[in-house]
Formats: C-alpha cells, sequence, structure tokens
C-alpha cells in the first residue's frame, strides 16, 4: 500500500469510529506504524473540523518523536497532545501496527459504572466475547498522557491486552491493522453499552457459561473484512450503486 493509500486508510478509519460515536468533536487520533522510525498520525490544522470529517491530507507522517518524518510534513500541521499514547504502545510490541485512542462514552460510563468488561454474551459478537473473556484493563488515572513517562505507566496497565480502558477519560486499542484497531473499539463499545443496559435494568452481569468457548469460534478473515465494509458503508453514501443502477 502507498504511503497515500495509507493515508487514507487512516483518514476512513477515523470517520469510522466518529460515525459509530466512539469520539466525540476534534478529540481522539488513530495512527499506523510505517517503519520502524516512523508513523502516520492524525493530526491537527486551523482548517480542522472534527474527527468525523477527517481528510487524508490530516493524516501526517512523523517520527516517533513528533518532528516530520519527511520534508513539509508539519508545515501547518500539529502533533497531538497524546501522541505518547501511539509512541508507547507501538514502541512497546512489534506486532502492533496501529493504535486507535478514542473517547467512548458509554465505556467511559460503565467503567465509572464499577463495570468490569466481562464476556456477558457470546454469538452475539463472537470477536468482542473472546476480547473480554481475555480481559479489558483499566488505567486508573484520568490524565491527558502527554509524555513518555505517562504514555509507559498506561502500556503498563494494558498488561499485555489489546484493549486498555483509561479512567475519566477514553480508550487504546492496539492492533496488527487500522481496521482490527477500529473494531476492537466498536466490540468494546457494544459490551459496555450492552452492561450498562442490563445494569439500568436492575439486572446482572454474568460471564457465559464455560461450556459454550468451544462453539464460539473464530470467523475467520472474511468475517473481519465483511465487517470493515460495512462500516466503511456507514460513512460513504453508496454513490457507486446508484450510478450502477441509473445505468
Ligand atoms: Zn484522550
Amino acid at each position: 500500500m502507498s504511503l497515500d493509500e495509507q493515508r487514507a486508510l487512516v483518514a476512513l478509519a477515523c470517520r469510522v469510529a466518529a460515525a459509530r460515536r466512539l469520539v466525540d468533536g476534534i478529540l481522539g487520533h488513530l495512527s499506523l506504524r510505517v517503519d520502524d522510525e516512523r508513523l502516520l498520525i492524525r493530526c491537527r490544522s486551523d482548517t480542522d473540523t472534527g474527527v468525523a470529517f477527517t481528510r487524508p491530507a490530516d493524516i501526517r507522517l512523523i517520527r516517533f518523536d513528533g518532528s516530520a518524518g519527511a520534508a513539509g510534513e508539519l508545515d501547518g500541521y500539529r502533533v497531538p497532545n497524546e501522541l505518547p499514547i501511539h509512541a508507547e504502545t507501538l514502541l512497546a510490541n512489534p506486532e502492533y501496527r496501529a493504535v486507535a485512542h478514542l473517547h467512548p462514552p458509554a465505556v467511559v460510563a460503565a467503567d465509572l459504572t464499577g463495570i468490569t468488561i466481562r464476556p456477558i454474551y457470546g454469538a452475539y459478537d463472537i470477536p468482542g466475547a473472546w476480547l473480554a473473556r481475555g480481559g479489558v484493563p483499566v488505567y486508573e488515572r484520568a490524565v491527558l498522557i502527554r509524555n513518555s513517562r505517562l504514555g509507559k505507566e498506561m502500556v503498563a496497565a494494558m498488561r499485555g491486552r489489546p484493549v486498555v480502558i483509561l479512567r475519566g477519560h477514553g480508550i487504546t486499542s492496539a492492533a496488527a491493522s487500522v481496521q482490527q484497531a477500529v473494531l476492537q473499539a466498536i466490540s468494546v463499545d457494544a459490551l459496555a453499552r450492552m452492561a450498562l443496559t442490563i445494569v439500568s435494568a436492575d439486572g446482572a452481569l454474568r460471564d457465559i457459561a464455560d461450556r459454550d468457548w468451544d462453539d464460539l469460534p473464530d470467523l475467520g478473515s472474511g468475517f473481519t473484512e465483511a465487517a470493515w465494509r460495512h462500516e466503511v458503508a456507514r460513512v460513504q453514501p453508496p454513490g457507486d450503486d446508484a450510478e450502477r443502477v441509473a445505468r
């Protein structure tokens, strides 16, 4: 994939996250590792109109220390204050290529309610169920993660898991692809919403039965690709289809 195609993918993923209400307004950002020294990250500019309207040009190539990754990359753009979230997560695990830092209100609310993300359902969302079974830890500080010390503290709180809840703040989701990082975030948001609904109805949160895990199979890459196609369709008007029908 060319650098510009990767910029377009990260921008699209920002719009997908916003469409799923995982971010609101201007806060939250995604990144993609390009090589050992550089990453693409959603930057800010004086014409920024929010995460939901992220353009490929908003995705800039930088070094892990926040300096420009090539000539002109930061002309008119600023790296987010919370770059250390991305830098420390990617530097800590070579298998991670993408990081989504988002502020999903339902996940923040569930954590503040005292809810721990657990596998309360199964086939409703199999990838989400497995993610919950492995654990979604919490970084208990509500601070702006604006230096490498705090970034490392957050990474330690992840305890090797792909998603961490940042108390009173949001989440960090890390994966081998941008698509996976966002799909994981969508799954954690769905788990949090369901848990809040159950608690609001005076229900109790219970893990699914142990014997059910054998019949909750990995649905494979085709399922992941279909899930992503759906997310993309939600943010892009079906113009191509309309044209085809018109012809
Ligand atoms: Zn944040």
